[in-house]
Protein backbone atom coordinates (compact mmCIF):
# COMPACT_ATOMS: atom_id res chain seq x y z
CA UNK A 1 0.00 0.00 0.00
CA UNK A 2 1.41 3.52 -0.55
CA UNK A 3 0.27 6.91 -0.21
CA UNK A 4 -0.91 8.77 -2.54
CA UNK A 5 -1.35 12.46 -3.50
CA UNK A 6 -3.94 12.46 -5.95
CA UNK A 7 -3.48 15.57 -8.51
CA UNK A 8 -0.49 13.73 -9.27
CA UNK A 9 0.28 12.92 -12.90
CA UNK A 10 -1.51 9.56 -13.01
CA UNK A 11 -3.88 7.03 -15.81
CA UNK A 12 -4.54 8.82 -18.32
CA UNK A 13 -3.71 12.00 -19.90
CA UNK A 14 -4.52 14.42 -22.78
CA UNK A 15 -1.70 16.91 -23.09
CA UNK A 16 -2.43 19.93 -25.45
CA UNK A 17 -0.57 19.82 -29.39
CA UNK A 18 -0.26 23.58 -28.81
CA UNK A 19 1.60 24.04 -24.86
CA UNK A 20 1.74 20.37 -23.52
CA UNK A 21 -0.76 20.87 -20.74
CA UNK A 22 -3.35 18.37 -19.84
CA UNK A 23 -6.65 19.16 -21.53
CA UNK A 24 -9.52 18.74 -19.72
CA UNK A 25 -13.60 18.17 -20.38
CA UNK A 26 -15.49 21.31 -20.69
CA UNK A 27 -18.89 20.87 -19.68
CA UNK A 28 -21.71 21.26 -21.63
CA UNK A 29 -19.29 20.76 -25.12
CA UNK A 30 -18.17 17.60 -25.92
CA UNK A 31 -14.63 18.98 -26.27
CA UNK A 32 -11.49 18.93 -24.39
CA UNK A 33 -9.96 22.43 -23.92
CA UNK A 34 -6.99 22.85 -22.54
CA UNK A 35 -7.32 25.96 -19.76
CA UNK A 36 -3.98 27.31 -20.60
CA UNK A 37 -4.00 28.40 -24.07
CA UNK A 38 -7.69 27.02 -25.32
CA UNK A 39 -6.68 24.86 -27.92
CA UNK A 40 -9.88 21.96 -28.37
CA UNK A 41 -10.05 18.43 -28.95
CA UNK A 42 -13.42 16.99 -29.72
CA UNK A 43 -14.64 13.78 -29.08
CA UNK A 44 -15.95 12.11 -32.03
CA UNK A 45 -19.63 11.21 -32.08
CA UNK A 46 -20.92 7.90 -31.13
CA UNK A 47 -23.05 6.01 -33.56
CA UNK A 48 -26.78 5.56 -32.37
CA UNK A 49 -27.07 2.39 -30.07
CA UNK A 50 -23.18 2.22 -29.28
CA UNK A 51 -24.47 1.60 -25.94
CA UNK A 52 -25.25 -1.75 -25.33
CA UNK A 53 -26.62 -4.02 -22.30
CA UNK A 54 -24.79 -6.48 -21.11
CA UNK A 55 -26.01 -9.89 -20.06
CA UNK A 56 -26.37 -10.45 -16.20
CA UNK A 57 -26.02 -13.89 -15.89
CA UNK A 58 -23.50 -14.40 -18.25
CA UNK A 59 -21.22 -11.26 -16.79
CA UNK A 60 -21.29 -12.86 -13.08
CA UNK A 61 -20.37 -16.47 -14.20
CA UNK A 62 -17.51 -15.51 -16.06
CA UNK A 63 -16.49 -12.24 -13.63
CA UNK A 64 -13.03 -14.26 -12.66
CA UNK A 65 -11.69 -14.16 -15.61
CA UNK A 66 -13.66 -11.63 -17.40
CA UNK A 67 -11.62 -9.15 -19.47
CA UNK A 68 -15.03 -6.75 -18.44
CA UNK A 69 -12.72 -6.30 -15.26
CA UNK A 70 -10.14 -3.72 -15.04
CA UNK A 71 -7.67 -3.11 -12.22
CA UNK A 72 -7.94 0.40 -11.07
CA UNK A 73 -5.96 2.79 -8.80
CA UNK A 74 -8.06 3.64 -6.42
CA UNK A 75 -7.42 6.68 -3.45
CA UNK A 76 -9.35 6.06 -0.32
CA UNK A 77 -9.97 8.86 1.89
CA UNK A 78 -9.18 7.40 5.13
CA UNK A 79 -11.65 9.65 7.06
CA UNK A 80 -14.51 8.13 5.19
CA UNK A 81 -13.83 5.42 2.77
CA UNK A 82 -15.11 6.86 -0.36
CA UNK A 83 -12.96 5.09 -3.02
CA UNK A 84 -11.76 6.98 -5.93
CA UNK A 85 -9.87 7.90 -9.02
CA UNK A 86 -8.65 11.44 -10.04
CA UNK A 87 -8.60 12.37 -13.58
CA UNK A 88 -5.52 13.73 -14.98
CA UNK A 89 -5.45 18.08 -13.82
CA UNK A 90 -7.38 16.97 -10.69
CA UNK A 91 -5.63 18.75 -7.97
CA UNK A 92 -7.51 18.41 -4.75
CA UNK A 93 -5.82 18.49 -1.46
CA UNK A 94 -9.59 17.93 0.50
CA UNK A 95 -11.54 14.81 -0.40
CA UNK A 96 -14.85 15.38 -2.49
CA UNK A 97 -17.22 13.54 -0.35
CA UNK A 98 -16.26 14.60 3.72
CA UNK A 99 -13.99 17.53 3.05
CA UNK A 100 -11.50 16.21 4.95
CA UNK A 101 -7.95 17.42 4.52
CA UNK A 102 -6.78 14.21 2.24
CA UNK A 103 -5.05 11.63 3.88
CA UNK A 104 -5.33 8.64 1.31
CA UNK A 105 -4.01 5.23 0.23
CA UNK A 106 -4.04 3.66 -2.91
CA UNK A 107 -5.64 0.70 -3.79
CA UNK A 108 -5.35 -1.77 -6.56
CA UNK A 109 -9.01 -2.50 -7.63
CA UNK A 110 -10.81 -5.32 -9.81
CA UNK A 111 -13.93 -3.77 -10.95
CA UNK A 112 -16.25 -4.34 -13.81
CA UNK A 113 -15.36 -1.64 -16.31
CA UNK A 114 -17.93 1.57 -16.98
CA UNK A 115 -19.83 1.06 -20.62
CA UNK A 116 -21.91 4.00 -20.90
CA UNK A 117 -21.66 7.51 -18.73
CA UNK A 118 -23.54 11.36 -19.11
CA UNK A 119 -21.20 13.73 -19.64
CA UNK A 120 -20.82 16.97 -17.60
CA UNK A 121 -23.36 19.31 -19.17
CA UNK A 122 -23.75 21.80 -16.33
CA UNK A 123 -20.41 23.90 -15.79
CA UNK A 124 -18.58 24.70 -12.30
CA UNK A 125 -18.61 27.89 -12.47
CA UNK A 126 -22.90 27.29 -12.81
CA UNK A 127 -22.80 24.96 -9.77
CA UNK A 128 -20.87 27.31 -7.60
CA UNK A 129 -23.47 29.90 -8.44
CA UNK A 130 -26.28 27.62 -7.67
CA UNK A 131 -23.97 26.83 -4.28
CA UNK A 132 -23.98 29.80 -3.11
CA UNK A 133 -27.45 31.00 -4.29
CA UNK A 134 -28.48 28.07 -1.96
CA UNK A 135 -26.30 28.88 1.05
CA UNK A 136 -27.80 32.15 0.89
CA UNK A 137 -31.64 31.10 0.76
CA UNK A 138 -31.10 29.51 3.77
CA UNK A 139 -33.25 30.37 7.01
CA UNK A 140 -31.63 30.13 10.72
CA UNK A 141 -27.92 28.54 8.79
CA UNK A 142 -25.14 30.06 11.22
CA UNK A 143 -23.36 33.00 9.35
CA UNK A 144 -20.38 31.22 9.59
CA UNK A 145 -21.90 28.51 6.85
CA UNK A 146 -21.51 31.78 4.34
CA UNK A 147 -17.73 32.22 4.81
CA UNK A 148 -17.52 28.04 4.68
CA UNK A 149 -19.13 27.99 1.60
CA UNK A 150 -17.15 30.72 -0.21
CA UNK A 151 -13.86 28.59 0.82
CA UNK A 152 -15.06 25.06 0.09
CA UNK A 153 -14.47 24.72 -3.28
CA UNK A 154 -16.76 22.49 -5.63
CA UNK A 155 -15.35 19.19 -7.34
CA UNK A 156 -17.09 17.08 -10.23
CA UNK A 157 -17.13 13.56 -9.76
CA UNK A 158 -18.78 10.68 -11.31
CA UNK A 159 -20.88 8.31 -9.57
CA UNK A 160 -21.28 5.11 -10.36
CA UNK A 161 -24.28 3.58 -10.81
CA UNK A 162 -26.14 0.61 -12.11
CA UNK A 163 -29.15 0.00 -14.25
CA UNK A 164 -30.93 -3.18 -14.81
CA UNK A 165 -33.57 -4.66 -17.63
CA UNK A 166 -35.93 -7.56 -17.05
CA UNK A 167 -38.79 -9.62 -18.27
CA UNK A 168 -40.44 -10.86 -15.40
CA UNK A 169 -43.16 -13.45 -15.11
CA UNK A 170 -45.19 -13.55 -11.93
CA UNK A 171 -47.43 -16.53 -10.67
CA UNK A 172 -49.64 -15.17 -7.78
CA UNK A 173 -52.74 -16.47 -5.55
CA UNK A 174 -54.67 -14.07 -3.63
CA UNK A 175 -58.30 -12.93 -2.74
CA UNK A 176 -60.73 -10.48 -4.49
CA UNK A 177 -62.88 -8.39 -2.44
CA UNK A 178 -66.15 -7.10 -4.44
CA UNK A 179 -68.06 -5.27 -2.14
CA UNK A 180 -72.17 -5.43 -2.22
CA UNK A 181 -75.22 -3.75 -0.42
CA UNK A 182 -77.14 -5.36 1.98
CA UNK A 183 -79.94 -4.48 3.64
CA UNK A 184 -79.80 -5.01 7.55
CA UNK A 185 -82.84 -4.76 10.10
CA UNK A 186 -82.06 -3.16 13.40
CA UNK A 187 -84.60 -2.33 15.91
CA UNK A 188 -85.04 1.40 17.29
CA UNK A 189 -87.69 3.39 19.67
CA UNK A 190 -89.92 5.73 17.86
CA UNK A 191 -90.70 9.13 19.64
CA UNK A 192 -93.41 7.92 21.39
CA UNK A 193 -91.26 5.22 23.21
CA UNK A 194 -92.25 1.91 21.19
CA UNK A 195 -90.28 -0.31 19.99
CA UNK A 196 -90.28 -0.30 15.94
CA UNK A 197 -88.38 -2.23 13.37
CA UNK A 198 -86.32 -0.46 10.75
CA UNK A 199 -83.80 -1.45 7.57
CA UNK A 200 -80.62 0.58 6.68
CA UNK A 201 -77.90 -1.03 3.65
CA UNK A 202 -74.91 -1.52 4.86
CA UNK A 203 -71.70 -2.02 2.63
CA UNK A 204 -70.12 -5.85 2.88
CA UNK A 205 -67.13 -7.37 0.90
CA UNK A 206 -67.53 -10.96 -0.46
CA UNK A 207 -64.34 -12.17 -0.38
CA UNK A 208 -63.24 -14.55 -3.46
CA UNK A 209 -60.20 -16.69 -4.37
CA UNK A 210 -57.96 -15.43 -7.10
CA UNK A 211 -54.58 -16.77 -9.14
CA UNK A 212 -53.28 -15.69 -11.92
CA UNK A 213 -50.35 -14.59 -13.92
CA UNK A 214 -48.90 -11.12 -14.81
CA UNK A 215 -45.55 -10.13 -16.96
CA UNK A 216 -43.66 -7.05 -16.84
CA UNK A 217 -41.10 -5.60 -18.96
CA UNK A 218 -38.37 -3.32 -17.05
CA UNK A 219 -36.23 -1.48 -18.68
CA UNK A 220 -33.51 0.61 -16.87
CA UNK A 221 -33.85 0.79 -13.18
CA UNK A 222 -31.79 2.72 -11.76
CA UNK A 223 -29.29 1.79 -8.46
CA UNK A 224 -26.85 4.19 -7.07
CA UNK A 225 -23.64 2.18 -6.51
CA UNK A 226 -21.93 4.98 -3.60
CA UNK A 227 -22.11 4.58 -0.26
CA UNK A 228 -20.00 7.91 -0.10
CA UNK A 229 -22.76 10.30 -0.74
CA UNK A 230 -25.80 10.64 1.68
CA UNK A 231 -28.20 8.04 -0.04
CA UNK A 232 -31.09 9.97 0.34
CA UNK A 233 -30.04 12.79 -0.97
CA UNK A 234 -28.31 11.26 -3.98
CA UNK A 235 -31.74 9.73 -5.07
CA UNK A 236 -33.46 13.47 -4.87
CA UNK A 237 -31.00 13.85 -7.55
CA UNK A 238 -33.09 12.19 -9.98
CA UNK A 239 -34.34 11.72 -12.86
CA UNK A 240 -31.12 11.11 -14.84
CA UNK A 241 -31.72 11.61 -18.41
CA UNK A 242 -30.25 7.77 -19.25
CA UNK A 243 -31.80 8.24 -23.00
CA UNK A 244 -28.75 10.03 -23.50
CA UNK A 245 -25.62 7.69 -22.30
CA UNK A 246 -22.76 8.01 -24.64
CA UNK A 247 -19.93 4.64 -24.45
CA UNK A 248 -17.35 5.11 -21.50
CA UNK A 249 -14.33 7.15 -22.88
CA UNK A 250 -11.21 8.45 -20.64
CA UNK A 251 -11.83 11.77 -22.81
CA UNK A 252 -14.68 12.59 -20.46
CA UNK A 253 -12.88 11.72 -17.03
CA UNK A 254 -10.38 14.42 -17.42
CA UNK A 255 -10.41 16.65 -15.22
CA UNK A 256 -12.91 15.00 -13.01
CA UNK A 257 -12.75 12.65 -9.95
CA UNK A 258 -14.54 9.31 -10.59
CA UNK A 259 -15.80 7.00 -7.96
CA UNK A 260 -15.25 3.35 -7.60
CA UNK A 261 -18.23 1.28 -6.80
CA UNK A 262 -19.20 -0.03 -3.43
CA UNK A 263 -22.64 -1.61 -4.19
CA UNK A 264 -21.09 -4.71 -6.70
CA UNK A 265 -23.55 -6.10 -9.16
CA UNK A 266 -25.35 -8.89 -7.30
CA UNK A 267 -25.88 -6.33 -4.60
CA UNK A 268 -27.35 -3.85 -6.97
CA UNK A 269 -29.58 -6.25 -8.69
CA UNK A 270 -31.24 -7.58 -5.34
CA UNK A 271 -31.80 -3.54 -5.31
CA UNK A 272 -33.68 -3.22 -8.20
CA UNK A 273 -35.41 -6.46 -7.77
CA UNK A 274 -37.12 -4.80 -4.84
CA UNK A 275 -38.14 -1.91 -7.06
CA UNK A 276 -39.36 -4.25 -9.62
CA UNK A 277 -41.50 -5.88 -6.45
CA UNK A 278 -43.20 -2.99 -6.16
CA UNK A 279 -44.46 -2.48 -9.61
CA UNK A 280 -45.21 -6.01 -9.73
CA UNK A 281 -47.72 -5.58 -6.95
CA UNK A 282 -49.26 -3.30 -8.78
CA UNK A 283 -49.52 -5.03 -11.70
CA UNK A 284 -51.07 -7.79 -10.00
CA UNK A 285 -53.84 -5.56 -7.70
CA UNK A 286 -55.21 -4.14 -11.19
CA UNK A 287 -55.16 -8.29 -12.97
CA UNK A 288 -57.55 -9.37 -9.86
CA UNK A 289 -59.44 -6.20 -9.93
CA UNK A 290 -62.71 -6.01 -7.98
CA UNK A 291 -62.45 -3.39 -4.81
CA UNK A 292 -60.04 -4.62 -2.84
CA UNK A 293 -56.96 -6.78 -3.65
CA UNK A 294 -55.14 -9.71 -1.09
CA UNK A 295 -51.67 -11.07 -2.11
CA UNK A 296 -50.88 -14.45 -0.80
CA UNK A 297 -48.28 -16.01 -2.72
CA UNK A 298 -45.77 -14.39 -5.71
CA UNK A 299 -43.89 -16.14 -8.00
CA UNK A 300 -41.78 -14.14 -10.28
CA UNK A 301 -39.20 -15.75 -12.74
CA UNK A 302 -36.84 -12.93 -13.71
CA UNK A 303 -35.80 -13.59 -17.71
CA UNK A 304 -33.82 -11.76 -20.07
CA UNK A 305 -31.92 -9.76 -17.64
CA UNK A 306 -29.19 -7.05 -18.57
CA UNK A 307 -27.26 -4.18 -16.93
CA UNK A 308 -25.40 -1.23 -17.99
CA UNK A 309 -22.67 0.16 -15.51
CA UNK A 310 -22.70 3.71 -15.67
CA UNK A 311 -21.45 6.88 -13.85
CA UNK A 312 -23.28 9.81 -12.99
CA UNK A 313 -21.86 13.40 -13.42
CA UNK A 314 -22.82 15.41 -9.58
CA UNK A 315 -20.82 18.42 -8.66
CA UNK A 316 -19.86 18.46 -4.35
CA UNK A 317 -19.22 20.50 -2.13
CA UNK A 318 -18.37 19.31 1.12
CA UNK A 319 -18.02 21.09 4.09
CA UNK A 320 -17.54 20.90 7.86
CA UNK A 321 -18.88 22.46 10.34
CA UNK A 322 -18.30 22.16 14.04
CA UNK A 323 -16.98 19.08 13.12
CA UNK A 324 -19.60 17.58 11.06
CA UNK A 325 -19.80 16.98 7.61
CA UNK A 326 -22.80 18.27 5.36
CA UNK A 327 -22.42 17.97 1.41
CA UNK A 328 -24.47 20.12 -1.51
CA UNK A 329 -24.85 17.83 -4.67
CA UNK A 330 -26.06 19.37 -8.26
CA UNK A 331 -27.37 17.29 -11.28
CA UNK A 332 -24.45 17.76 -13.42
CA UNK A 333 -26.97 17.17 -16.22
CA UNK A 334 -30.37 18.84 -15.33
CA UNK A 335 -29.03 21.66 -12.49
CA UNK A 336 -31.08 19.84 -9.89
CA UNK A 337 -29.95 20.66 -6.30
CA UNK A 338 -29.88 19.07 -3.34
CA UNK A 339 -28.18 19.68 -0.16
CA UNK A 340 -27.61 19.32 3.80
CA UNK A 341 -27.63 21.98 6.50
CA UNK A 342 -26.59 22.99 9.57
CA UNK A 343 -29.22 25.42 11.60
CA UNK A 344 -28.40 27.92 14.18
CA UNK A 345 -29.70 27.20 17.71
CA UNK A 346 -28.81 31.10 18.36
CA UNK A 347 -30.68 32.23 15.51
CA UNK A 348 -33.56 30.26 15.91
CA UNK A 349 -34.04 31.12 19.62
CA UNK A 350 -33.73 34.63 18.88
CA UNK A 351 -36.75 34.36 16.33
CA UNK A 352 -38.76 32.36 19.05
CA UNK A 353 -37.69 35.30 21.82
CA UNK A 354 -38.72 37.76 19.06
CA UNK A 355 -42.33 36.15 18.58
CA UNK A 356 -43.19 36.00 22.16
CA UNK A 357 -42.05 39.45 22.67
CA UNK A 358 -44.46 40.81 20.12
CA UNK A 359 -47.48 38.21 21.51
CA UNK A 360 -46.98 40.17 24.79
CA UNK A 361 -46.51 43.38 23.44
CA UNK A 362 -49.68 42.57 21.51
CA UNK A 363 -51.58 41.61 25.21
CA UNK A 364 -50.33 44.97 26.58
CA UNK A 365 -52.01 47.12 23.86
CA UNK A 366 -55.10 45.07 24.17
CA UNK A 367 -55.51 44.83 27.81
CA UNK A 368 -54.66 49.10 27.77
CA UNK A 369 -58.21 49.53 25.34
ZN1 LIG B 1 -2.59 24.37 -24.51
ZN1 LIG C 1 -13.51 11.49 2.60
Amino acid sequence: MDTAQPGTKSQHQFPCKDCGADLVFAPGTNCLKCPYCGAENCIPDAPPGAVQEEDFRATLANLTHSQDLQDTLAVKCVACGAESQFGSDVVSSKCPFCGAAIVATAQSKKQIKPKALLPFLITREEASTAFRRWVASLWFAPSELTRTAERSGIDGVYTPAWTYDADTDSAYTGQRGDDYWDTETYTDRDANGNTVTRTRQVRRTRWSYVSGQVANQFDDILVLASNSLPRKIAQRLEPWDLKNLVPYRDEYLSGFVAESYQVDLPQGFDTARGIMDGYIRQSICRDIGGDHQQIATVNTRYENITFKHTLLPVWISAYRYRERVFRFLVNARSGEVQGERPYSAWKITAVVLAAIFVVILIALFAHAH
